[in-house]
């Protein structure tokens, strides 16, 4: 028996979560269940993060978390629960498979079975974002070390564990060579020790071009978490639809299923939803906590169901399909099913599903890391670089020489074209060609001189060297 959270959530969510607890209950899945409110009513009576502070306990508790969708209300300043759960409970990888179910539902793909693992956590979507000039903001892409090794890991695991062949990692580390570079050499640290695997790896832009295009050349893909969120809804849809697809929110204590579909509003409350995405999401929760039998039941009994061609409306073809079912209907013909196989979809094997267990991360011993420079950036309305050089020039020390100016990345000064267009957000990069460390003092020198000559400066970057190798990037045309 396992004790696991449920949120019925909002709009079609109520009706979808009935309907994937009846099937689980009749194939016999060995569930205690508690419920808890979030969503809609829980932001609407003043909580803007849409969960209590007893749910949350309740969630850390039974550490399995079964999710319909809800509906964040519009404007307002109300936070994404989605975001907030992920990030609290440490959820790092999302895993949504995408798998064809050519010829029954609509598809340009029919050999289409790929699993799409996401880094769930950081990225962009660490959500550290700033305005600094009037004319830029920024937001902060943070990778880390253990980010990359526990998703990296997770995929391989993955892969080894449901009888994949291959694990794809896509980056853009021709452009971000320290930030998607470090994912993509973890990647390459990683892969060794899974030599039962095939690997590969593609840049993002050709990558994602060639899952639109072909995707039964893909197998599993793992990749940081904004190509994920985009690539994950376009595989989802490629496959079929994105109202089939379920996901996992995977961390080291807790997890969080659910289907990858929004709460649909407009069809709440009238017995037509699809329950297959949140179905997916609860297969997935079955073999995550052990009973990979009940999973393969009720997964055989639902592509038994597609086959037959009992569908709901939104999978409904003529011709196709032989019977159109609301959502009642159609939990119970999956449930008169448990038990059969499919016969022209592949039925599933489950056999030694459970949860993936990742070794544990370790902090690898610190290295020498000296400080060469620094970047002041500054906001200046100025349009002539050679002008900025020689304000900025002036704050130059002996230790410290003005080296660069660049503008949105690109090099403006020394010796820039004018054809470059600036914005007013500058990066002065003070660096000694001499490679020799500098101190936190010099560079607090240059603030202090840059605040009595009236030069805005609106934040700075230490360059530094990490076991002697330069981190960080040259400015584009150096
Ligand atoms: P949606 O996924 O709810 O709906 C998109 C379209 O797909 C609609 O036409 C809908 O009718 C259809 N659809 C979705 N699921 C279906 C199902 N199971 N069966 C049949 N048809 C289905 O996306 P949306 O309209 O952009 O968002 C509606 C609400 O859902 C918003 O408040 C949004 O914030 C929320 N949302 C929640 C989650 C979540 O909780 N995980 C995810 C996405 C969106």
């Amino acid at each position: 028996m396992t004790r696991i959270t449920v949120a019925k959530g909002d709009g079609i969510g109520p009706e979808i979560m009935d309907a994937t607890l009846s099937i689980l209950q009749a194939a016999g899945a060995q569930l205690e269940i508690d419920e808890i409110q979030v969503g809609e009513q829980v932001y609407l009576a003043g909580n803007m993060s849409g969960i209590s502070a007893e749910s949350w306990d309740i969630i850390r508790r039974n550490k399995v978390f079964l999710k319909a969708p809800i509906t964040t209300p519009q404007g307002g300043g109300y936070k994404s629960l989605n975001v907030t759960i992920r990030k609290m409970l440490g959820l790092y990888a999302n895993v949504r498979p995408c798998m064809s179910l050519h010829p029954f539902v609509k598809t340009k793909h029919p050999n289409m079975d790929v699993v799409i693992v996401r880094e769930n956590e950081e990225d962009l979507y660490a959500g550290i974002e700033h305005q600094q000039t009037d004319e830029v903001v920024q937001c902060l892409k943070l990778i880390s070390r253990p980010g990359c090794e526990k998703i990296v890991q997770y995929a391989f695991a993955y892969a080894r564990q449901y009888g994949r062949k291959k694990v794809t990692c896509f980056t853009k580390d021709n452009i971000m060579k320290q930030t998607d570079g470090l994912f993509h050499r973890v990647f390459d640290e990683v892969a060794p020790a899974f030599p039962d695997l095939e690997t590969e790896h593609w840049i993002i832009d050709i990558g994602a071009a060639k899952l639109a295009d072909t995707p039964e050349a893909f197998d599993v893909v793992v990749m940081p978490n904004l190509y994920g969120d985009v690539l994950s809804d376009v595989a989802a849809q490629i496959a079929g639809s994105v109202g089939l697809a379920g996901s996992a929110n995977i961390g080291e204590e807790c997890a969080m299923f659910e289907a990858i579909h929004g709460s649909a509003p407009r069809r709440a409350g009238q017995n037509l939803a699809n329950p297959s995405g949140l179905l997916q999401g609860a297969i997935m929760m079955l073999n995550h906590i052990g009973q990979a039998e009940v999973a393969e039941r009720v997964q055989n009994a639902w592509l038994k169901t597609i086959e037959d061609g009992v569908h709901t409306y939104d999978i409904y073809k003529e011709g196709v399909s032989q019977q159109k079912v609301g959502t009642k209907e159609f939990a119970q013909a999956i449930i008169d099913r448990l038990g059969q196989q499919p016969g022209i979809l592949k039925p599933v094997s489950y056999a030694n599903s459970q949860a993936i267990e990742l070794p544990v991360y370790e902090r690898k011993p610190a290295v020498a890391k000296e400080l060469l420079g620094v970047d002041v950036f500054v906001h200046w309305a100025g349009t002539d670089p050679e002008e900025l050089a020689q304000q900025v020039g002036a704050l130059a020390t002996p230790e410290l020489p003005l080296s660069m100016i660049t503008n949105r990345g690109i090099k403006v000064w020394p010796n820039g074209f004018k054809e470059t267009f600036c914005t007013d957000h500058w990066r002065c990069r003070f660096l000694p060609q001499t490679g020799k460390p500098i101190s936190k003092q010099d560079i607090i020198q240059i603030l202090s001189k840059a605040a009595e000559h009236n030069i805005d400066t609106i934040k700075t970057e230490n360059l530094y060297a990490f076991a002697g190798k330069q981190a960080f990037s040259m400015g584009q045309g150096q």
